[in-house]
């Protein structure tokens, strides 16, 4: 049975109309309509770096490739800068202000949910943020601010006051992932009712387990995304659409049935 797109809005209008626990699941396309491109569509970052060059064995390996990473992150930090939150984010705070959102799980770095006003609590951000610095070997933790600035100055991969390697606290590839906030995460998605994954690729694990945890667990799992994905045939529904549009789409089908 095919849907059109008003039929699919309405279906998940409904659910979230019938429904208390909503698990919002998102990845880089929530935030494309907010000018932070995403990696994968044409001209997307990957096209620019090798992502190969930035696997965390060689991030700690070789003071050049620190050195390189930081230049990435440079650019992805004032992009990140720039951006404001769109539709599609301040939709997930509407849900939360109706009591609907159970929590944001997010594989993006950039800060735009909580900008867009949701609180920590509810943001379970699997890749870290963008907006922060760690030192690797105590943890400390760095405002980007102060580390960027020292970065600008001069140093070219900066390190902590215990001569630690200081990393964007984002998740690069090989990194291990954050533990607290994976288990957080599967524990969300297996209790969701209604599972929806905007904007992602779903092809970065383990990340993108999450909407099989939620499937398998009995939730609704709805796919918002421009590109097709792999499990669009496990949804209950794909809509093909720009997240802050069907977003948008979706909240005034909820008004309409409050
Ligand atoms: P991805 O780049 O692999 O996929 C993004 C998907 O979003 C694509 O399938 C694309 O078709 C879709 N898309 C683009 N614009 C859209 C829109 N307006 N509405 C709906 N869909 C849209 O992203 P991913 O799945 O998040 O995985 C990439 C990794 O890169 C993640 O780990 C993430 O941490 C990181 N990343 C984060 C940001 C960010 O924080 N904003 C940006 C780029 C990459």
């Amino acid at each position: 049975m095919s849907f059109d797109i008003e039929e699919k809005i309405n279906l998940i209008a409904q659910w979230i109309k019938d429904h208390d626990r909503i698990v919002v699941f998102t990845g880089a396309g929530v935030s494309t309509e907010s000018g932070i491109p995403d990696f994968r569509s044409p001209g997307g970052i990957w096209e620019r770096f090798d992502p190969n060059e930035f696997l965390f064995d060689k991030f700690l390996a070789s003071e050049k490739v620190r050195e390189k990473y930081w230049q990435f992150h440079t650019e992805v930090y004032y992009t990140i800068l720039k951006a404001k939150p769109n539709p599609a984010h301040l939709a997930c705070v509407r849900l939360d202000q109706m009591g609907k959102l159970d929590c944001v799980i997010t594989q993006n770095i950039d800060n735009l949910h909580q900008n867009a006003g949701l609180p920590q609590e509810k943001v379970i951000e699997l890749h870290g943020n963008a907006l922060r610095v760690t030192c690797l070997t105590c943890k400390k933790e760095y405002d980007r601010k102060e580390i960027q600035q020292r970065v600008e100055a001069g140093e070219g991969a900066p390190q902590c006051d215990c001569k630690g390697l200081l990393k964007p606290a984002t998740i690069a590839f090989g990194q291990p992932m954050p533990f607290k906030e994976m288990k957080e995460a599967e524990t969300r998605s297996a209790g969701a009712e209604v599972f929806l994954a905007i904007g992602s690729s779903l092809v970065v694990y383990p990340a993108a387990y999450m909407p099989l945890y939620a499937k398998q667990a009995g939730a609704k799992l709805a796919i918002i995304n421009l590109a097709p994905t792999p499990y669009d045939h496990q949804a209950d529904v794909v809509v093909q659409e720009k997240a802050g549009v069907a977003m948008e789409m979706i909240l005034e089908g909820v008004k309409k049935r409050v």
